[in-house]
């Protein structure tokens, strides 16, 4: 990954905080050039389009992808390249925001977030759904609110953040990254917190919810980072007739490492003998199988038959994980794990925050 270190704001105060802003790319910085075409804003605009960055308490310092990219484009290399660059970084700036396209923050926020073991400091993910610049955009804003709260030192500790670990602000809300999910192509507010409460909320100030930020950081102290993402996975969304034999060729072309069934419900599939066989057969070759719920506020659980005894047979259930926090956490592990039995047994652990998993057939 290319990037290039600039100076872009000295606060009045000398000992303010230094916050480290990371763009990557994405809508937010979107403009067009004299052919109608869209292009990324040159980082000098900035300044100009924000001059309330000026007033803001924090030293600012910016590292920007020298090819700003459409967050489709991301990928494992992308979240290693940020994951180094906050660690490279790590004591020398108080908090981090990445500037980062919307579609897959959710992804990139979880990555880091199982990356970052025992992160003390605020890294506050943010974007925008209309480009800086236009009349109805939400750019400015997030921008500016999630560099006020990776800014925030926690009162009597210090060099821990307000809100210590990976967040993603966008439009009056901070979430829990890992825990956050893009559910909006249109709305402001395109991003929910389907099985977490809010961080943080904007009222006419910053409303801070401490025990909820609190509640997975407290006891670490030292920043632990790992990396390694394994892609090996097959991802399969259920439907109403779906049938093994493309599943099975899918299966036998990829030979993938782990197998994601996107199931109904609580986790739920058709009840058929031919499915049970072909999971089992999976299971017996070493391979892992996943049961994530295609609802967005979900909780997989053998609630039913039809979910029951794919729990029986050995299916993972990904509890109350997003479909991105569980997928990455897969991809994690599974870069750790080269041995199917350790890799379930730590994929029912959280790592940093991600929600429960129920526990697993063995
Ligand atoms: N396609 C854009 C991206 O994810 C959308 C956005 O930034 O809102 O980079």
């Amino acid at each position: 990954m290319d990037k290039a270190l600039k100076w872009l704001i000295r606060a009045r105060k000398a000992d303010a905080p230094h916050v480290l802003l990371i763009y990557t790319g994405g809508t937010f910085g979107m403009a067009y050039d004299a052919a109608g075409q869209r292009v990324p804003m040159p980082l000098s605009d900035l300044k100009l389009r924000v001059p309330e960055l000026k007033q803001l308490a924090c030293h600012l310092s910016i590292y920007t992808f020298e090819k700003l990219i459409d967050s489709a484009d991301i990928a494992p290399i992308h979240w290693q390249g940020i994951g180094r660059l906050l660690n490279e970084h790590y004591y020398r700036y108080d908090g981090f925001v990445i500037l980062h396209g919307t579609d897959t923050m959710a992804y990139t926020a979880s990555a880091l977030s199982y990356m970052m073991q025992g992160i003390q400091k605020a890294v506050v993910l943010t974007g925008a759904q209309v480009p800086i610049g236009h009349m109805c955009s939400d750019a400015k804003e997030n921008l500016l609110l999630s560099l006020r709260i990776a800014a925030e030192q926690h009162e009597q500790q210090k060099g821990i953040s307000r809100v210590p670990g990976i967040s993603i602000y966008f439009r009056e809300r901070l979430m829990r990254g890992n825990r956050a999910t893009k559910v909006s192509t249109e709305a402001l507010d395109a991003f929910r917190s389907p099985n977490y409460p809010l961080l943080a909320q904007i009222q006419s100030h910053i409303v801070y919810f401490d025990e909820r930020i609190q509640a997975h950081y407290a006891q670490k102290s030292h920043l632990r980072y790992v990396d390694g993402f394994d892609t090996n996975i097959l991802s399969v969304n259920f439907f109403p007739g779906c049938s093994v034999a493309s599943l099975q060729e899918a299966v036998s072309a990829a030979a993938p490492r782990a197998l994601i069934l996107h199931t109904y419900g609580t986790g739920n599939i058709v009840q058929s003998n031919e499915w049970v066989t072909f999971l089992k057969e999976q299971i017996a070759q070493g391979r892992l199988v996943f049961n994530q719920s295609q609802c967005l506020y979900a909780h997989v659980r053998a609630a039913y038959s039809s979910g029951r005894h794919l729990a029986e047979i050995g299916v993972i259930s990904t509890g109350e994980l997003t479909q991105e926090a569980a997928l990455v956490k897969i991809m994690f592990l599974l870069a750790q794990h080269p041995d199917p039995k350790g890799m379930k047994a730590a994929f029912v652990q959280p790592i940093a925050g991600e929600g429960q998993v129920a526990a697993t057939n063995d």
